[in-house]
């Protein structure tokens, strides 16, 4: 399908500055007109030359006419997604946004931050699968509390031993993990954390002006990693319930899924591919938050993460947390 201006004709785009469809020839915003296209899908419906497909591209511009065209078959049916978060920085703001980061960087090659790289820039929306999870977590320890006072000629240590008992009910909500063979997984989680509050069910219009991906792994393949993250934040909101002892030997640790509830999501990612040298070092924007991951160019043992990558949509239920005094 492509989104035509009822004014112009041109190619209607979900702009997010407005945060609503606009027509960058006239101007004019809501005149959109869904066209929907038959037939070959390599062939643009709007001036007949070759589009880049690739086999799970859902959404791509036309390198002849620079129309934005979404294939129904790919967005719709299995391949619908339940929900969006819309890209909510453009390009404009974007390529800003690298300047202000990067200016004055004394790594970075002199057209690392050109208008004619930084128009390479691509917004992609990148398939996810967002897990939600009830479970039970139990522990049990042994905490000692150490107490030493001197009384004359006399010191006295009391050694308090307390069992320590935990029994909580946490749900976490939409942890993701990306659906995509393409895009590198430790580089996604990089992109983590997204704000939540403007998921929004999916529509076709979000993708007008961005380019797509279907999912192309299946939920189970991809859970081990949503998994582990609930798993270590589970772990972690167990220990932080445990303080205030000298020392603490653990017993038993058991997290239980009581419940479990897969949603399909598309997060936005813009994608900077810079070649230096005969070498590629990829760039990636949080779409939403702008938080950018990278590689720089003179820096080749690590990847930079701009920001903090802790992990924040998740939400605890503290349903039963005591300490039991033993002795
Ligand atoms: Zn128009
Ligand atoms: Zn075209």
């Amino acid at each position: 399908m492509i989104f035509q201006c009822k004014n112009c004709g041109g190619n209607v785009v979900y702009s997010p500055e407005k945060k609503m469809m606009y027509c960058p020839y006239c101007e004019s915003t809501g005149s959109e007109q869904r066209r929907d296209s038959q037939g070959d899908i390599h062939i643009c419906p709007n001036c007949g030359g070759e589009l880049p497909v690739e086999e799970h591209t859902s959404a791509t511009r036309c390198p002849y006419c620079d129309n934005y065209i979404i294939f129904n078959e790919r967005v719709e049916g299995e391949y619908a997604p339940d929900l969006v978060i819309p890209f909510q920085y453009s390009l404009e703001m974007v390529k800003k946004l690298m300047r202000e980061k990067f200016k004055g960087s004394i790594f970075a090659p002199t057209d690392f931050l050109s208008e004619v790289r930084l128009n390479t820039m691509e917004g992609d929306y990148v398939p996810f699968w967002l897990y939600d999870y009830n479970v039970n977590c139990q522990y049990r320890g042994e905490g000692r509390k150490v107490r030493v006072w001197v009384n004359g000629d006399t010191e006295y240590t009391e050694t308090s031993i307390y069992d320590i008992v935990r029994d909580m009910d946490v749900s976490f909500e939409k942890i993701p993990a990306d659906a995509s063979i393409r895009m590198p997984d430790e580089i996604m989680d990089l992109m983590e954390p997204y704000s939540y509050d403007q998921l929004q069910p999916f529509r076709a219009e979000f993708l007008s002006g961005f380019l797509g991906e279907k999912y192309n792994m299946p939920a189970e393949q991809t859970e081990g990693r949503a998994k582990g993250k609930m798993e270590g934040d589970a772990n972690q909101l167990l220990r932080r319930t445990i303080t205030g002892y000298g020392s603490v030997v653990n017993q038993s640790q058991n997290i239980r899924i009581n419940g479990r509830k897969t949603s399909y999501g598309l997060l936005p990612v813009w994608v900077y591919t810079y070649q230096y040298k005969g070498q590629d070092y990829p760039f990636y924007i949080n779409g939403q938050t702008a938080k950018i991951v990278g590689k720089v160019p003179v820096s080749k043992a690590k990847v930079w993460a701009y920001g903090a990558t802790l992990w924040a949509a998740l939400t605890a239920i503290l349903a039963c947390v005591y300490g039991i005094l033993a002795l």
